[in-house]
């Protein structure tokens, strides 16, 4: 008979042998880590943290947090890879780059080993949302440069039939999904939105004329917000499975299981702390915080407490599919994603989840923040699937359901389906005039 897991040892591994389990691998990470990288071995000897003496996983707590500043200096201390690696750069293969807020351009090594560990677990994750040996796969995900590129390999190694289609325009793309009709592919949560509108502009439907049962979306918080996915998975008829990842570590550490019910942590490769936002200390299970994450496998640079800026809750409540490891409930949004307005947290997210509940509003939507007299104020353009006569309408129930569910008043203006731009993968939702960090021109309503 067919096996459930991919790996069941490890992914049904009670709690108490999954503690074991990683605080050995935290071991091996520390002692790697202070013989094999310059970093490491300073900061150690600065806090008096001696390698063998990292006996319980609370030890961890001695070790100062990383974040990408500390690695754009550690590259520039010793180009191009930095002085967190802890092996030569003959054993390395391969180094994704990711550009990030900056524009200078970070690398995330691998060894032949760790690329191998990294392709085992996408096997692993694609396995557990029903993906066999049978499926088609279309890989339809940027293949350039990120960490999401090779992660077709992971799909390949499980033995599906696999199509490295990168990014191609919509209609391209659709050709390929009627000409060899695959039945899954990966994207961001955008795109999955954009190719079901042009498929069905084009005289398709989505959901009879081609074979697609599950989509993968990572990059956009979307795949966890329940009224984008169900959205995706109605206009497809498929099941929308989200993943995430951190570049800096691997391409993705979660994704959701067959039970769809939040992501599980790859918790044999990466150890999670849940902090205060902005601050040092752990919150409870279940309240939002930062997480962070050590590596605990990754020999080409481990990577011990990095604050990946990400916004989650987690639980380690049982998931009906038998895994064991915890899941990340929630996925908020990022640390410098989170708007202020009138002392009111917002995560774009959130306002995301509301629209998404109406069912006039026709999937693209903007949201621009400007300040004025010192208070942050939103205002929303939103497109609407009706007449023009009823814009006033919607805009109105719009309004009062986020007052009712996020306590904040924006200014809602609805447009016609198609007004807003389009872009082909990662949308830009959010306009913030208040600091100039986009360079685009002031937007007039
Ligand atoms: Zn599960």
């Amino acid at each position: 008979m067919e096996n459930t897991y991919w790996d069941t040892e490890i992914e049904t591994m009670s709690q108490d042998r999954l503690r074991a389990y990683q605080l050995a691998r935290l071991s091996e990470t520390v002692l790697r880590a202070y013989h094999g990288s310059v970093y490491y071995r300073r900061i150690m000897d600065e806090k008096g943290i001696h390698p063998h003496q990292v006996r319980y996983l609370e030890d961890l707590e001695r070790f100062p947090f990383l974040n990408k500043q500390i690695i754009r200096e550690s590259q520039e201390r010793q180009p191009p890879l930095g002085d967190l690696v802890a092996v030569s750069e003959t054993e390395i293969v391969y180094t994704a780059l990711s550009s990030g807020s900056t524009g200078v351009p970070t690398a995330s090594p691998f060894t032949r080993t760790d690329f191998d560990e990294w392709m085992d677990y996408e096997a692993r994750l694609y396995w557990s949302t029903g993906m066999r040996p049978a499926d088609r796969y279309v890989h339809a995900i940027s293949m350039s440069l990120f960490c999401g590129g090779p992660v077709v390999l992971g799909a390949q190694r499980l033995g599906a039939l696999t199509i490295h289609a990168g990014t191609l325009p919509a209609e391209r793309l659709l050709a390929i999904f009627s000409q060899f009709q695959p039945t899954c592919f990966s994207t961001t949560p955008t795109y999955a939105w954009h190719l079901g509108e042009v498929a069905q502009q084009e005289g398709w439907d989505p959901r009879s004329d081609f074979a697609i049962r599950r989509i993968y979306v990572s990059g956009e918080p979307g795949g966890s917000i329940p009224a984008t996915r169900r959205a995706i998975e109605e206009l497809w008829g498929a099941q929308v499975f989200d993943k995430y990842g951190i570049s800096d570590i691997f391409g993705a550490c979660a994704g959701t299981c067959t039970e769809q019910d939040g992501l599980h942590l790859a918790e044999d490769h990466v150890l999670a702390e849940v902090i205060e936002v902005g601050g040092t200390q752990p919150v409870p299970e279940g309240k939002p915080g930062e997480l962070v994450l050590t590596s605990l496998r990754k020999r080409a640079r481990p990577m011990i407490r990095f604050r990946t800026g990400d916004i989650v809750t987690i639980t380690r409540e049982p998931c009906r599919c038998g895994r064991t490891h915890l899941r990340l409930t929630g996925i908020y949004g990022r640390v410098d994603d989170m708007l202020v307005i009138k002392g009111v947290n917002v995560f774009p997210s959130d306002i995301e989840s509301v629209l998404r509940d109406i069912k006039e509003l026709g999937g693209e939507y903007e949201i621009v923040i400007t300040r004025e007299k010192h208070l942050d104020q939103v205002a929303l353009r939103v497109e609407a699937e009706a007449a023009p006569a009823a814009f006033p309408v919607i805009e109105r129930q719009t309004q009062e359901r986020i007052k009712q569910k996020l306590g904040i008043t924006v200014k809602v203006t609805a447009i016609p389906v198609g007004a807003l731009p389009r872009q082909e993968h990662k949308t830009r939702r959010v306009k913030d005039l208040r600091s100039e960090v986009w360079s685009q021109p002031a937007y007039t309503l």
